[in-house]
């Protein structure tokens, strides 16, 4: 059984899913301003591997990401995310595009590499100007329930009115953080924006009507709206980095709770940070990598993921290129091992319950590496360590099925005798000798290689 550590209790706890065998789980997504980092898909990596973690266990996951392409201003970084400017028009002013393009641009670069890392796709990818009415309507139900208050510039929610405010966070280690002036409308230092209205001095170029005029939504309002609206009022899993503890969650439980008077979500799954020397990988202080950066390097989207894998998503990661030599080569023997075995044939279940164990144990992704690499040293035939690492790949995602597809040899690659016997064939083939061409083709096979005709000549593999 699946064991994680629930951010709500701060221990490691079984899993037991509302339902029986379908789960529902939501991970807040990027503000789509800018390119993702990698620290960022750390945090996306961990919700994947949740993800295909229970599928492995035999459950269904309805799986929703949310895209922040509204509200989510700058003062963030300091301490109030009611404050600053809307990073999509900043990003639009800098750009000179406008706030759609910006979105548009990055969603599209966040979505190649999402299917680069082989990040499992959620049933949808969730727009929060798509669900204006949505959280207007959650504004709504709040203001009726006495949740609200206006100040001049948005509505705001009453934390003060909501007693488990803050359960999830530790409430001391953000009064200590906060570097800015508290607003002085606000009734409370923690209160928060449902609804901002537009600047009097300023057209924006995403606004809305609402019952309290032109305005956006504030940033939390969206996770609430999109995520009861595709997975119920009270749901199993919700993910994130471990920053979103601190406030953007606590306001979304907030948020919900008090609309619904039920609980929102049973276990929330908080991912630790990706550091560069020390420092938080980030956007704003310009310290981060993507992918590409790796690319132009030489690395791929594997040996990132293979990084990710070796460090337990609690513990803090620092990024380094030598880390990253250590996994490419960690990886590159890895493709090597399966190269080289047979043909599939059935799962070890020693291994694959030991794979399983480590995985059920909050996600130990590192000692379930250690567990392909057990399986490859053991006496067990080729055929089934093939299978077993197929299955594993199934949580690893490190495309260890595609292979055998990737390696087709030249001719060069071929030892002399193999390749005068395919010369052969191929003459035999274009006197259309086809009852020859096959005989080489079986003598070919008895040497170890395989040799198919397509559209595009011959492709030749190790068998
Ligand atoms: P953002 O695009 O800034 O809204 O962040 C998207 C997600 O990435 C959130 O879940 C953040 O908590 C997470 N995140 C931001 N920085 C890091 C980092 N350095 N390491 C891991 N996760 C991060
Ligand atoms: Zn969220």
């Amino acid at each position: 059984m699946l064991h994680i550590f629930n951010s709500l209790t701060r221990k490691i706890e079984p899993f037991h899913p509302i339902h029986d065998l379908q789960v529902g789980m939501y991970t807040c997504g990027p503000t789509v301003y800018d390119f993702a980092h990698i620290g960022n898909f750390r945090t996306y990596t961990t919700a994947d591997i949740l993800v295909r973690t229970l599928q492995y266990n035999g459950y269904e996951v309805k799986y929703i990401i949310n895209l922040t392409d509204v509200g989510h201003l700058t003062g963030d970084n300091l301490g109030d995310a009611d404050l600053g400017e809307d990073r999509l028009e900043k990003s639009a002013k800098k750009e000179g595009k406008t706030a759609w393009e910006v979105a548009a641009f990055y969603t599209e670069a966040f979505l190649k590499d999402f299917e680069k890392l082989q990040l499992t796709k959620p049933q949808r990818f969730v727009k929060a100007t798509d669900h204006i009415k949505e959280q207007i309507d959650l504004v709504k139900q709040l203001e009726e329930k006495g949740f609200t208050y206006t100040t001049t510039d948005g509505v705001y929610f009453d934390t003060s009115k909501f007693e488990k405010y803050g359960e999830l966070s530790n409430l001391d280690e953000i009064k200590a953080g906060a570097r800015v002036e508290i607003n002085p409308e606000k009734k409370n230092a923690r209160d928060f924006a449902l609804w901002k209205f537009s600047p009097q001095d300023e057209q924006r170029q995403m606004e809305w009507k609402s019952p309290w005029g032109v305005g956006f939504p504030g940033w939390h309002i969206e996770c609430s709206a999109m995520a009861m609206k595709y997975l119920g009022p009270h749901f199993d899993i919700h993910a994130g980095g471990i920053d979103l503890r601190e406030t953007h969650h606590p306001n979304e439980i907030a948020q919900s709770e008090a609309a619904t008077e039920q609980t929102f979500v049973n276990y929330w799954v908080h991912s630790a940070f990706m550091l560069v020397s020390g420092q938080r990988m980030s956007k704003s202080l310009g310290n981060n990598y993507k992918l590409y950066d790796l690319e132009k390097e030489g690395y791929d989207a594997m040996t990132l993921r293979y990084v990710y894998l070796q460090t337990h998503y609690r513990q803090e990661m620092n990024f380094t290129f030598a880390g990253l030599d250590a996994a490419a080569n960690a990886v590159k023997k890895l493709r090597e091992e399966v190269r080289l075995l047979e043909e599939p044939t059935h799962v070890s279940k020693e291994y694959s319950d030991l794979f399983l164990a480590a995985l059920n144990d909050d996600l130990n992704t590192s000692k379930a590496l250690a567990v392909v690499w057990e399986l490859l040293k053991s006496d067990l035939p080729d055929s089934v360590k093939h299978a077993t690492l197929l299955k594993f790949d199934t949580v690893l995602g490190l495309q260890l099925d595609q292979i055998e597809k990737e390696e087709t040899l030249s001719l060069e690659q071929l030892p002399r005798p193999v390749r005068s016997l395919i010369m052969q064939r191929e003459e035999m083939r274009k006197m259309r000798k086809f009852a020859q061409a096959d005989q080489i083709r079986n003598q070919v096979k008895k040497l170890g290689y395989d040799v198919q005709d397509g559209q595009d000549g011959i492709t030749i593999k190790k068998i």
